[in-house]
C-alpha cells in the first residue's frame, strides 16, 4: 500500500515523476499507436491546451455563472450543426465524450417513447452488430433491449435484416459513419427511409467520422449523405476530442429539434440544494474541454480540416495498398476515411500483433473474424514505410515459427473464442481487469478458465 504523502514534494519533483511514469507509455506522437490519441501536431495541440488553460477552473454545470461557456457551447454546436446540414431548429449538448453522447441519446429516446408510446413497455433498439459498445452500455444502464442486425458482405449493416427486426416495440434505429470495427459507413439514407416508414427515431453515430467525412466528400471521396440532409435522421453524435483535435472530454450530440432534446434533460426542483437542472450524465462539466473544442474549430477551420483529411487519406492509401500487397493479408471491406482493419486466412493475426508489439507498435486486436485495427491520424504521415517493413518482417517471422507465438494474444483470444457463453467471457474480462487495476496488477485469465 502506498502511504498518503506527508510533506508535499516540490513542483519539480512532482513533474519529474510524471515524466518518469509516462516514459514507457504508447508513443502516440511518433505514430506508434493506432487509437486513443488523435494528434495533429504541436501547433494545434498547443492551441487546444492554451484554450483549456484559460478555462481550467470553470464549470459548465452552471452556465448562468459562466455565460461565456454557454456562448462557447452553443457556438460550437452551431458550427457542428452547419457542418451536418442542420438548420435553425438544430440543437444539442456538448458531453464528455462519445459514450456520454450515446448514453444520452438512448436515454432521450427511451424517455420520449414513454410519453409518446406508453403502450410500449419493453422498448427495443435495432442496431448493427458493429455499433460501438457504448450502445451496449447505454442499454444496460437504461433498461433498453438491443436487437442486433447482421452485416452485409461489405461490412455495412444488412438493411433487409434491419427491417425484418423491427417490431411494435421498436423505438430507435442506429447507424454509424463510419462504424469503428471496419471503418465503413452504414447505409444512412436507407435507414432514414426505414425510420420514416415505421415511425422510428434514427441516431447516427458519427463519433469517429464527424470531422473527417464531410471533408473526404469535399476532396472528391465517395461519401453518401449521412447527416441531417437525410430525412429521418433525428440525432447525431460527433466526437470533438477525436478528429476535431480538441482536448479529451468533449463530444457533440445534436438533435433535429428541441422537442426531442428536452427528453435528455434532468431536473429536480425539490432538492434542498436548490433548483437543479443538468443537461447530461455528469454534474460538473469541465469548461476547459468546451473551450478547447471551440478553439480547435475556429483555429483549424474548413481549410485546415481539408488539409488534415487529405494527409489521412494519403497515409491510409499507402498503408492499405502495402497491406494488400502482402499475400497473407487483406483489408476488410472498402473503408473510406482512415479507419480500417486487416485479416488473414492463413496466419493468426493475434500472434502477428504480438510480434509487431515487440517491434514497438501498439496494435489493436478485434474478433469475428480475428483482425487488426488501425485509425490513421496526421501523426502517421511518414510511418507508412517503417510500419509496412515491420509488418512484412513480422509475417515472415510468424510463417517461419508459428509455434513460438502460440502463447500471448493468440492464446488469450483463442481461449475467449472457445468459451461458448458470452456472459462467462464478460465475467472473466471484468475479473482480469479488476486484478489489473490494483498496484502492480497484471491482466490475465489465469486461474479463471
Ligand atoms: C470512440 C467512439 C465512441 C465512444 O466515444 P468515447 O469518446 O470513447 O466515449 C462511440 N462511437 C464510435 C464510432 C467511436 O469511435
Amino acid at each position: 500500500m502506498l502511504a498518503f504523502p506527508q510533506d508535499g514534494l516540490s513542483r519539480d519533483e512532482v513533474l519529474a515523476s510524471l515524466d518518469e511514469y509516462r516514459a514507457a507509455d504508447g508513443d502516440w506522437q511518433g505514430g506508434k499507436t493506432w487509437s486513443l490519441v488523435y494528434y495533429a501536431g504541436e501547433e494545434i495541440t498547443q492551441l487546444a491546451e492554451d484554450a483549456y488553460r484559460k478555462y481550467f477552473h470553470t464549470n459548465a454545470l452552471n452556465p448562468f455563472v459562466f455565460q461565456s461557456l454557454k456562448r462557447l457551447e452553443t457556438e460550437t454546436l452551431s458550427m457542428v450543426a452547419s457542418l451536418f446540414h442542420g438548420d435553425d431548429d438544430t440543437v444539442g449538448s456538448l458531453t464528455s465524450g462519445g459514450s456520454e453522447s450515446i448514453l444520452m441519446a438512448l436515454k432521450t429516446y427511451r424517455d420520449e417513447a414513454r410519453v409518446l408510446h406508453p403502450e410500449i413497455t419493453e422498448p427495443e433498439v435495432v442496431l448493427p452488430i458493429s455499433a460501438h459498445a457504448a450502445f451496449e452500455k447505454a442499454a444496460h444502464y437504461f433498461g433498453l433491449k438491443l436487437i442486433h442486425a447482421p452485416l452485409a458482405d461489405d461490412y455495412r449493416v444488412d438493411i433487409a435484416a434491419v427491417e425484418s427486426l423491427i417490431t411494435p416495440n421498436t423505438i430507435l434505429l442506429v447507424g454509424s459513419t463510419p462504424q469503428y470495427p471496419h471503418g465503413v459507413i452504414d447505409p444512412i439514407e436507407e435507414l432514414g427511409a426505414l425510420a420514416l416508414k415505421h415511425g422510428l427515431r434514427l441516431h447516427v453515430d458519427a463519433c469517429l467520422g464527424g470531422f473527417t467525412l464531410p471533408f473526404v466528400r469535399e476532396l472528391g471521396g465517395e461519401v453518401p449523405p449521412f447527416d441531417f440532409a437525410v430525412p429521418g435522421v433525428t440525432s447525431i453524435s460527433a466526437d470533438l476530442h477525436k478528429y476535431a483535435f480538441a482536448a479529451k472530454g468533449v463530444s457533440a450530440l445534436l438533435y433535429r429539434n428541441a422537442d426531442i432534446r428536452k427528453f435528455q434533460y434532468f431536473a429536480y426542483g425539490n432538492w434542498p440544494g436548490g433548483l437543479f437542472i443538468s443537461p447530461s450524465a455528469t454534474g460538473t462539466r469541465p469548461g476547459g474541454a468546451i473551450a478547447s473544442a471551440w478553439a480547435a474549430l475556429k483555429f483549424i477551420g474548413q481549410k485546415g480540416y481539408l488539409e488534415i483529411t487529405q494527409s489521412i487519406l494519403d497515409t491510409t492509401k499507402k498503408l492499405v495498398d502495402g497491406i494488400n500487397a502482402i499475400d497473407e493479408l487483406y483489408v476488410l471491406g472498402e473503408p473510406p476515411a482512415g479507419i480500417f482493419a486487416f485479416a488473414s486466412d492463413t496466419l493468426n493475426v493475434h500472434a502477428l500483433a504480438d510480434i509487431l508489439e515487440h517491434k514497438g507498435w501498439v496494435i489493436d486486436q478485434q474478433v469475428n473474424p480475428s483482425n487488426l485495427h488501425f485509425m490513421v491520424t496526421p501523426a502517421h504521415a511518414g510511418v507508412e514505410e517503417p510500419f509496412l517493413r515491420d509488418l512484412r518482417e513480422s509475417v515472415e517471422i510468424l510463417k517461419a515459427h508459428p509455434e513460438d507465438f502460440a502463447a500471448g494474444s493468440a492464446a488469450l483470444y483463442g481461449m475467449s473464442a472457445a468459451i461458448p457463453d458470452p456472459g462467462i467471457v464478460n465475467q472473466f474480462i471484468k475479473e482480469a481487469y479488476s486484478r489489473f487495476m490494483t498496484l502492480g496488477g497484471e491482466f490475465s485469465f489465469e486461474g479463471l478458465v
